[in-house]
């Protein structure tokens, strides 16, 4: 019914605009004030399992923020955005990898020493010349093995600026860190990037497991991805596994590795702890302890 479009129309268009670029400040403003006083950002952790054998393998970080102005959880997906477009993700994802290659150092320590720890890193970081010794400080400063950290980037990462993001993929995965192609299959399908194999595992997007096991379209995709992967020596991980069904169709597609709510959800260190201590046999600590010869 509404035929003209007017002042009043474009006015109103005007203010929502402003709004949200104001909402949009303000996020900016409080995540940098968050960055800085370092008491409303934590990090929970998700266990992955390799699903044909059941064993807890890793786990992903993935950063949660309490919003002290609001008094509002924020979600990731409301405010990474904004933390690439400001430059703040620099920050924000060194952080998150300090604090979660500090916690797997302990937990690696207690005996755990098999777990890789998976963290997001935003393609942004591949424009520019720093990531390599940003990862290269955090491994210092946490003493984490390279071996047992595990990168997890978009596939968008590999249409922009080509030769320069395998330049330094190929830099970080010549020190032993993993590199997982996240939300494979969202992306713009550029399949030949994986010719070269810049990468060790693609972890299947969430939207394809959604409905897989009711959907001939969906389930090709999926098998397509863990066929492509099993042949590539890639590891495959299914993200967003949320039932048996699905859980057991991927076990029978053969595909290695899962994640999601069925499984576990993210949770804290101190309950992610409590659930390694119960149901992790502890090992040896790995070999890269701390020199005891004094
Ligand atoms: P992602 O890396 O694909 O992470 C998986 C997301 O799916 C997480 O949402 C997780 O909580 C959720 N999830 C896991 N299992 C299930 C399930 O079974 N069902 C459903 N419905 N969801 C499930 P979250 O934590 O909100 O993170 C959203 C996205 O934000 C992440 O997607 C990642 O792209 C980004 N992100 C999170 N933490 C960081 C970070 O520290 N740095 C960067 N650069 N990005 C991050
Ligand atoms: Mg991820
Ligand atoms: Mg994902
Ligand atoms: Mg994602």
């Amino acid at each position: 019914h509404q035929k003209n479009l007017g002042r009043g129309s474009f006015t109103l268009f005007e203010t929502a605009l402003a709004n949200d670029i104001q909402a949009r400040k303000e996020i900016e403003q409080d995540l940098r004030r968050a960055l800085h006083n370092q008491q409303e950002l934590s990090v929970n952790y998700q266990p992955q399992f390799n699903i044909q054998t059941s064993e807890l393998t890793g786990v992903e970080a993935l950063v949660r923020w309490k919003n002290q102005r609001t008094d509002q959880w924020v979600s990731p997906a409301d405010f990474i955005p904004i933390a690439e477009q400001s430059g703040l993700i620099y920050l924000l994802d060194k952080w998150v990898l300090t604090t979660a290659a500090t916690q797997i150092h302990k937990w690696h320590h207690m005996g755990f020493g098999h777990i890789v720890l998976a963290s997001n890193l935003s393609t942004v970081h591949f424009r520019g010349d720093t990531l390599t010794t940003m990862i290269n400080d955090v491994i210092k400063t946490t003493s984490i093995n390279p071996a047992s950290l595990e990168l997890e980037i978009t596939e968008g990462l590999f249409l922009e600026e080509q030769s320069h993001a395998t330049d330094q993929l190929d830099l970080l995965r010549s020190q032993g860190i993993r590199v997982a192609v996240d939300d494979f299959g969202t992306g713009y399908s550029n399949l030949g990037y994986l010719n070269n194999l810049p990468v060790d595992s693609l972890k299947i997007d969430r939207s394809f497991i959604d409905n897989f096991d009711k959907n001939n379209y969906y389930r090709s995709i999926v098998n397509f991805i863990i066929e492509l992967g099993n042949n590539l020596g890639l590891d495959i991980i299914a993200e967003g596994i949320e039932t048996q069904n699905q859980l057991d169709a991927l076990v029978d597609l053969k595909c290695s590795h899962g994640q999601g709510y069925f499984l576990a959800r993210p949770q804290p260190a101190e309950v992610i702890e409590k659930l390694l201590i119960d149901t992790v046999s502890p090992m040896e600590p790995p070999a890269f302890a701390e020199d005891p010869i004094a």
